[in-house]
């Protein structure tokens, strides 16, 4: 019987605010950065990898976070683990020393998150498959069967889950075909990183639409003279048909947000994201009244699968971020997507990051795939910097994301990234910085 023999953890973190990648209202100045993990086990070509994104120092709570699970882990069976990915990630969600500190929120239920995910990967690993692929080949028995609905019921039960997914089963392979074929469409954020200049900005606006992206975003909320500027900008850049959407990172207040939206009406907006506290379910739903036909969504920092259960009873959004490496890893998503469906409520994955497009793909794939049946309505995210690190990077061709075909989760990062990476003592951390090159 194969084991689990170690929970291996890694603090990978990269200097990105020297160039002001990232920069956006909230987070002037982000290192991009993994606490990363390893479930290693007997056969040394066997393991799972997960990860848990932060901005840079958030890494040393977050590592000790995942520390704090690794007796959950060492010494299982593997099959143990695999064969029951549900009941997994509920004992590690039901530790209650370790609950006290959420229940299912903030570092704690994080680093359950990139455990979880990471067995998930050595799921899907070992049957061969990418997880997306793995997931979109469950019965729907065997999909519902991972999801916690403690809490959901009100809005989701189990048999309107199984429903869902039934009448969704019998045209799957035909979904996985168009896939493969024609992979899933992205939107991308790299023009609009808030400390670029206007120049840059327009210039990789540009670039972008030549790419075969229809939506980019900008990153706004610092100051609204220089949000319309952007924005007009940005529209002369990419022309009528390419959508713009804005990212204000929970800038805001309530009636602080609505008069800036305001003054921002006639750049038609594809969707204002984060206008306000991610907690802020009814704060989201007075905006969303407010500005309307205006689209507003959140998610990417949404703590739990009741605080989107929330948003959707709510009428608080018209579209959801989800985020791979936030929530309690793939269950929690599922159960998320589950409820969108059911709420009609479009998702458009948050990525970016570090390793979250690598992840984030395959649950929006699985999604279209085993759920909603649709992709064209909607996109993930992409922002194209980082993903040399990892052993099987996303691929992005005009403008979509090509379905992997390499077993697991992509979350694997190269063995020389993580030494060169490695904080503090990683070179690129050791080395003085060339200040006239940062700049
Ligand atoms: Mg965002």
């Amino acid at each position: 019987m194969s084991k689990i023999t170690s929970l291996d953890t890694y603090d990978v973190r990269f200097p990105t605010s020297r160039e002001l990648d990232g920069s956006d209202a909230m987070n002037p100045d982000p290192d991009y950065s993994a606490a990363y993990v390893v479930v290693r086990t007997d056969q040394p070509h066997v393991a799972g990898y997960g990860l848990a994104f932060t901005i840079g120092r958030g890494n040393d709570v977050q590592k000790a976070a995942i520390d704090a699970l690794a007796h959950h882990v060492v010494g299982l069976d593997i099959a143990e683990v695999t064969g029951d990915l549900g009941g997994f990630a509920k004992r590690l969600i039901g530790d209650s020393q370790l609950r006290w500190l959420g229940p299912e929120k903030g570092v704690m239920h994080m680093a359950i998150g990139a455990v979880v995910n990471a067995a998930w990967d050595l799921a899907a690993r070992l049957a061969g498959k990418p997880l997306w692929r793995f997931i979109a080949d469950m019965t729907p028995e065997q999909l519902v069967a991972t999801i916690d609905f403690r809490y959901l019921t009100d809005a989701l039960t189990p048999a309107e889950a199984l429903t869902m997914l039934h009448a969704a089963a019998p045209t799957k392979a035909k979904r996985i075909a168009q896939l493969l074929e024609e992979g899933y469409p992205a939107y991308t954020t790299s023009p609009g990183w808030l400390g670029y200049t206007d120049e840059k900005m327009q210039r990789l606006a540009r670039e972008a639409v030549a790419a075969g992206f229809r939506t980019i975003k900008l990153k706004v909320g610092l100051n609204v003279e220089d949000d319309i500027r952007r924005c007009r900008l940005a529209r002369e850049a990419v022309g009528p048909d390419v959508a713009i959407a804005v990212d204000a990172n929970q800038r805001w207040d309530v009636p602080h947000a609505i008069a800036w939206l305001r003054r921002l009406s006639d750049v038609q907006l594809a969707w204002v994201e984060e206008p306000t506290s991610p907690d802020d379910v009814l704060g989201h739903a007075t905006i969303r009244r407010a500005v309307a036909p205006t689209p507003i969504s959140t998610g990417e920092h949404t703590q739990n699968r009741v605080v989107f259960k929330q948003l959707f009873q709510a009428n608080a959004v018209d579209l959801i971020q989800i985020d791979a490496a936030r929530v309690g890893g793939v269950n929690e998503n599922l159960a998320i997507l589950l409820m969108a469906a059911k709420y009609g409520v479009r998702v458009f994955p948050h990525a970016g990051g570090v390793g979250l497009c690598e992840l984030v793909q395959h649950l929006a794939m699985a999604d279209f795939v085993a759920i909603t049946g649709k992709k064209d309505d909607r996109a993930i995210e992409f922002v194209d910097h980082l993903h040399q690190h990892f052993v099987d990077p996303v691929v992005i061709r005009n403008g979509h994301y090509i379905a992997p075909q390499t077993p697991g989760f992509s979350a694997q990062m190269h063995a020389d990234t993580l030494k060169q990476y490695s904080y503090p003592d990683g070179p690129v951390w050791c080395e003085p910085v060339d200040v006239a090159k940062a700049q």
